[in-house]
């Protein structure tokens, strides 16, 4: 069985690639690596984000001597990066979705404090103009066993040919926030063909139609195809 590293300490996010991803993976998360260096992300892409967090996770695996002690044998990270384009805020707030409140500081903002934002930030707009999509980019790196010559993560990447699957939802944001499921912005997104937001819709449906379930049934054809 191939044992996964999602890069990830966001509870809901793991089940979601869980669920998508089925029993033919062991998945460990963030959560079993309490002291896994943190990764600032600040490239400008979603795709960067998620390849410099692939990157450095396997990186830090693969020098991490304890691991190989421990006869744990990782053999891939897999990185997410994902959120929220609005088109009438010119793709806000994109790669600063976690932090759209409080975006001057580096931290994340509570969801509750973002949510709020985006709809002071879209009041009287009218429905036609609350276009948006949700973006996911997840990028697959294998942790080398060898030694690692490279020193910049992108050759680093490209030596162990990392991958990257997008996915996107098409929807529109709401004049309030309705529903109790999921996370982040999910109570004012509906996306396009349904008349209720993902927290309302729940995560049978949202697994089947979000810009993560996308990027990951691509992943999963790649596996499928090797
Ligand atoms: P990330 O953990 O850096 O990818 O942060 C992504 C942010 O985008 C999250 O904190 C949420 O605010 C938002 N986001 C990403 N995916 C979803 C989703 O499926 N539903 C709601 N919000 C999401």
């Amino acid at each position: 069985m191939t044992t996964l590293l999602i890069a990830t300490r966001n509870a809901h996010k793991v089940g979601e690639i869980q669920t998508i991803l089925g029993a033919r993976f062991h998945c460990l998360t963030l959560k079993e690596f309490p002291d896994a260096p943190a990764v600032i992300e600040d490239a400008e892409t979603f795709a960067g984000n998620a390849m410099k967090k692939a990157v450095e996770l396997a990186r830090w695996i693969s020098e991490n001597s304890k691991f190989k002690t421990q006869n744990l044998k990782l053999d891939l990270v897999l990185a997410d990066d994902s959120g929220l384009e609005v088109d009438a805020l010119n793709g806000a707030p994109g790669v600063h979705s976690a932090r759209f409140a409080a975006l001057d500081k580096s931290e994340n903002s509570k969801d509750a404090d973002n949510n709020s934002k985006l709809l002071r930030l879209l009041k009287d707009l009218p429905l036609e103009k609350r276009t948006g999509r949700f973006r996911c980019v997840i990028a697959l790196v294998p942790v080398p066993h060898g030694k690692i010559e490279s020193a910049s993560p992108v050759c680093f990447a490209d030596e162990f040919e990392a991958q990257t699957f997008d996915g996107a939802c098409e929807g529109w944001i709401q004049f309030t926030a309705s529903g109790a499921g999921g996370f982040g912005y999910d109570p004012l997104f509906v996306p396009d063909g349904f008349k209720q937001s993902f927290a309302e819709l729940g995560e049978d449906v949202k697994n089947k139609l979000s810009h993560r379930a996308k990027a990951l049934a691509k992943l999963k054809k790649f596996f499928n195809e090797r």
